[in-house]
């Protein structure tokens, strides 16, 4: 008899030993174990970084991008862009619930957000019904396997699933947020008019109250004026979070020293020097963007002499669904943005 694993590595087809996210390729027969939950799924997000890599690899060409996607998943059996390594999250409905999936409370048809990552979710995909190219969801006819220690959320019944979906796709960062900044902290946002980059400078502007400072970094005049029209951050640079320097110096010129946090939320590479030198040595540095690389962060804050400390940004920290969507509940003006994007 096969042997099961919690973490699903009995799905791993190849290296063998490796834990399925690490896996190239995973088991996606969608016969359930035991151990695990089968899922209808209705729609994909897929993580920022992956779907603008996709994006420009297909020169915006939807169906391009529809065979992307397919290739990648029949290839891999798992939703894991091989450039980026990043995967994202996905709503459906319970299909069938395997007899020692630990929560036996759930019932067939109850509509779920998984908070594991794609990267490491068996997903077969019949037929990609559509892709929203400015909002990474595609919306799909396909099952996805949830393992035994895979995290998910109920979707609540009074909101729409897709905003759900957008807002838990990236719950760790206001979260995390909420762990890291005080009250009197002067905090930055790179990338603050995204999807998370609000949620960030929400959560980052309650923490730290009057007596802090949120400062955000957009890289188009209209993000400033977004950001203006949500309450959000109490100053607002406009620079490119890829040159260092011009991020430096302009948040220096609002600021006049550097700030005690800074959170990366960026879907680009080569932010982290940015990031690394508007922050005090006694600072943080949460790297929440899936483009980082760690190379770059640690021999970058070592070259410039910085004794900052960096933190990667863990997807996942204890309660970060519910204090996502209670964000948003309660900031009405957020809840209508992402309404109109995202539904
Ligand atoms: P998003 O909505 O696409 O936001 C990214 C923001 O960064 C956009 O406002 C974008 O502006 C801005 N940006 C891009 N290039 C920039 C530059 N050179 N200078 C300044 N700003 C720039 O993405 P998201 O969904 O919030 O995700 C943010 C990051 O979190 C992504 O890297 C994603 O992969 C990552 N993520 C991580 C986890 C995790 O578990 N750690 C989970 C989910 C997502 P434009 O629109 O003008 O390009």
């Amino acid at each position: 008899m096969e042997k099961l694993c919690k973490y699903g590595t009995n799905r791993v087809i190849h290296p063998k030993g490796v834990l399925p996210q690490a896996a190239l390729k995973i088991d996606n027969d969608m016969t359930v174990k035991e151990n695990e939950l089968l899922i209808d799924v209705i729609t994909l997000n897929i993580d920022s970084a992956s779907f603008t890599q996709i994006k420009e690899a297909c020169h915006y060409d939807v169906s391009k991008m529809e065979e992307m996607i397919l290739d990648i998943v029949s290839e891999r059996g798992k939703m894991q862009n091989p450039v980026t390594g990043s995967g994202g999250m996905l709503i459906g409905k319970v299909k069938k619930i395997g007899a020692l999936f630990p929560d036996q409370s759930l019932q067939v048809g109850d509509k779920i957000a998984t908070l594991v990552s794609l990267s490491l979710t068996p997903l077969k995909i019949k037929n990609i019904k559509s892709i929203n190219i400015e909002n990474d969801q595609v919306h799909i006819e396909g099952s996805a396997i949830l393992f035994e220690t895979g995290i998910f959320a109920l979707v609540p019944s009074d909101m729409d699933e897709h905003l759900v979906l957008a807002a838990l796709d990236v719950a760790g960062a206001p979260a995390q947020v909420n762990k890291l900044v005080k009250k009197g902290d002067t905090v930055a946002i790179i990338g603050a008019a995204g999807k998370s980059g609000v949620l960030c400078a929400y959560q980052a502007m309650k923490n730290a109250t009057s007596t802090g400072k949120v400062i955000g970094v957009v890289n188009e005049e209209s993000q400033i004026e977004l950001l203006r029209e949500l309450d959000l951050c109490d100053e607002v640079v406009l620079a490119d979070a890829t040159n260092a320097i011009d991020v430096y110096d302009k948040v220096m010129a609002v600021n006049g020293e550097q700030v005690d946090v800074c959170i990366n939320v960026v879907n680009v590479q080569n932010t982290e020097m940015s990031c690394i030198l508007i922050t005090k040595d006694s600072g943080i540095v949460y790297f929440f963007s899936m483009a980082t690389s760690f190379t770059k962060a640690a021999l970058g804050a070592e070259g410039v002499g910085s004794d900052v400390t960096m933190i990667i940004g863990n997807g996942y920290t204890k309660n970060h669904a519910q204090l996502t969507l209670d964000l948003v509940n309660h900031a009405p003006k957020i809840k209508s943005l992402f309404e109109k994007k995202y539904t």
